[in-house]
């Protein structure tokens, strides 16, 4: 099937819409055959029943998880995209994990260590909201460690996830890709919005100062990172209603061409009787 959106593994995309790279369907706006959030709601509906019986045999079967790594900037709708997508799967089978700035227990191990103990169990799936790649974005862009040393985490990256892949994690990566200028609205609906104060810190205001910094870096692992066993998808996200639809088809996509079925039971389950 073919796979929108996707990074092609070993090609080079750019994020920038004016250069030869860029790809328009990974434009911040594209919205593709849909004009609004109304023609898509039938369709999303469809595929959360998909989601649902697809995550059961996911469970049922106990030989795959999945791991879904979100990542992009300040207000791209990582918290947004784990309510609409995960809306009406079984929670007991889903774990999100938030990476933060590094606690003394993580900064004291190699920057692996933490996502290696957060990746889901085999049948379920487990989220990751921002992710290993902290360690080639916010640290690069601040030089919190030297350049020699995050350089070589791409291939240590790549590698930890044909680890993950070849031992029954399937792993798919999401860049939630929104514009400078739709950052600047959400960031000031926060701003205006007193039930929103909670969701911004002075962080967030000077993070965006180093924008073309990350978009640079950013660039970086796209091209670095995409690989045949766990590409990166580079999601259309100024429009919310958009983005949950891309992410959930590809998740459910995904799924489903894993062909699972119940797994067969240990007895005879025509003989059993319940007395
Ligand atoms: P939030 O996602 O808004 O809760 O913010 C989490 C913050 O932690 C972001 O500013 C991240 O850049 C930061 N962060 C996450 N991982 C790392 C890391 N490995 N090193 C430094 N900062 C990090
Ligand atoms: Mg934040």
């Amino acid at each position: 099937m073919a796979q929108p959106f996707i990074v092609k593994p070993g090609g080079k995309i750019s994020l920038n819409g004016s250069g030869e790279d860029f790809n328009p369907e990974h434009s911040p706006e594209y919205t593709g055959s849909y004009r609004k959030k109304g023609d898509t709601k039938k369709y999303l509906k469809k595929l959360h029943k998909q989601m649902l019986r697809l995550q059961e045999l996911l469970y049922a079967g106990g030989e795959h998880a999945v791991l879904i790594i979100l990542q992009g900037m300040d207000t791209c709708g990582k918290d947004g995209t784990i309510r609409k997508v995960m809306a009406g799967i079984n929670v007991q089978g889903c774990n999100v994990v938030n990476f933060k700035v590094p606690t003394i227990d993580e900064s004291s191990r190699d920057y692996l260590w933490r996502a290696h103990k957060a990746v889901p169990q085999r049948g379920k799936i487990g989220i990751f909201n921002r992710s290993h790649y902290e360690d080639v974005l916010v640290v690069r862009v601040h030089d919190l460690v030297q350049k020699s040393v995050w350089k070589q985490r791409y291939q240590q990256i790549n590698d930890f996830e044909k680890m993950l892949v070849e031992n029954g994690t399937i792993v798919l990566k999401f860049f939630l890709n929104i514009s400078k200028d739709e950052q600047k609205e959400r960031l000031e609906s926060r701003i205006n919005d007193p039930t929103k104060h909670w969701k911004i810190t002075d962080a967030d205001i000077r993070e965006r100062a180093y924008w073309d910094d990350y978009m640079e870096a950013y660039e970086d692992v796209l091209n670095n990172c995409s690989t045949d066993w766990a590409p990166w998808y580079v999601i259309p996200a100024n429009k919310k209603w958009y983005r949950n639809l891309v992410i959930t088809e590809r998740v459910v996509n995904t799924l489903e061409d894993l062909n699972m079925k119940f797994p067969e039971p240990d007895s005879d389950v025509s003989k059993l009787i319940v007395e």
